[in-house]
């Protein structure tokens, strides 16, 4: 089996979200995603990102893009707020 794993799918996201990607790798990375939903938030979550960076050279982030970015920051730093509070 010639499966793309989450390492290799994550690896060629930033290749992905730019069209970088040949046909055959494209297809790959896609059947991936649609398999596998942790790889399918990570790519939503950077091609949203992308967005953001791209709107604020205009000025203007749509406003539940927006807070959809910052919920999401706010889950990364539960977590961290979870591991430090479990390690003292
Ligand atoms: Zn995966």
């Amino acid at each position: 089996m010639d499966e793309p794993r989450c390492d290799d799918a994550l690896s060629e996201l930033y290749s992905f979200i730019d069209g970088e990607l040949d046909e055959a790798k494209r297809a790959s990375i896609e059947a991936h995603l649609n398999d596998c939903s942790p790889c399918l938030e990570a790519f939503d979550f950077e091609s949203d990102l992308r967005k953001v960076i791209a709107s604020r050279c205009k000025d203007r982030v749509p406003e539940d893009l927006r807070l959809r970015i910052m919920a999401a920051l706010e889950q990364v730093d539960d977590q961290h707020a979870v591991e430090s509070s479990e390690a003292t």
